[in-house]
């Protein structure tokens, strides 16, 4: 049962690692899509196919009416499956691995020597994303990072009292340092949302926007909002010009 932890389970760990006091490094919290990969190349438009027909399926309507409902509750909740769930009985895990059922390998696009550039960036690395888990190990797997990474959280570690809490939620925030031994001042949330930015600074972690032209309303900001401490347009650039996380 998923609501039997305060969470729903604590977050998979991709191997054992040393914990590190909590003033010793920042704790890297990376977002995943059009962060890490340029989900937008060819990822986004099969993303967006399997929940229509995931919703098609489930609900047993045609391709408009899942499309309204998709939009419904990606709108109301901040993902599809949130409202499949509150509102459908959903099961959470079967729904995420129709709507994301597709072999990544083509499609995934990102720059090169990630994993080096992921090495040299000194701290803890965690990823948080509000993609399922699945998907997440694929595509990390694929860009040959997955050991980079301490953690993975993934939409389905992130319910709190039986409740999905995803990002921007302060709460889910507030758990996952917790979770990792880490406070506040000494996480750094790296992401191409901006809402999920505004969200972290909310709970008091500091804060990379990766633009991405692709990321809805990014376009819109053409200067660095006050929430943003650092704006940058790929890893290669956090490293080159991480110094205003420091300290
Ligand atoms: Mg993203």
């Amino acid at each position: 049962m998923l609501a039997r932890r305060q969470l729903s389970r604590p977050a998979a760990r991709v191997r054992r690692s040393r914990r590190e006091p909590a003033d010793e490094g920042l704790l890297w919290l990376f977002d995943l899509d059009n962060t890490l990969h340029d989900t937008s190349h060819a990822i986004f438009p099969k993303i967006d196919a399997g929940m229509t027909r995931a919703v098609s399926e489930l609900l047993d309507v045609d391709v408009d009416a899942a499309n309204e409902y998709r939009t419904r509750y990606w709108k109301r909740y901040g993902a599809t499956v949130i409202g499949m769930v509150r509102h459908h009985g959903a099961d959470p895990h079967r729904f995420l691995h129709r709507s994301h059922d597709f072999d990544v390998k083509p499609l995934v696009r990102a720059e090169k020597g990630l994993a080096g550039k992921l090495k040299r960036l000194p701290g803890r690395k965690v990823l948080l994303t509000n993609a399922p888990l699945h998907y997440a190990r694929a595509v990390l797997r694929h860009l040959g990072i997955l050991q980079q990474f301490d953690a993975l959280w993934g939409i389905e570690q992130m319910r709190l009292h039986g409740e999905f809490r995803p990002k921007p939620s302060a709460a889910l925030l507030r758990y996952v340092l917790a979770h990792e031994g880490v406070s506040a001042r000494r996480a750094v949330l790296v992401e191409d949302t901006l809402e999920n930015l505004r969200g972290a600074r909310r709970a008091g972690l500091r804060t990379v926007h990766v633009y991405h032209p692709g990321t809805p309303f990014a376009r819109a900001h053409r200067h660095r909002p006050g929430y943003v401490d650092l704006r940058v347009n790929c890893v290669t650039d956090l490293l080159l010009r991480r110094r205003p996380l420091r300290g």
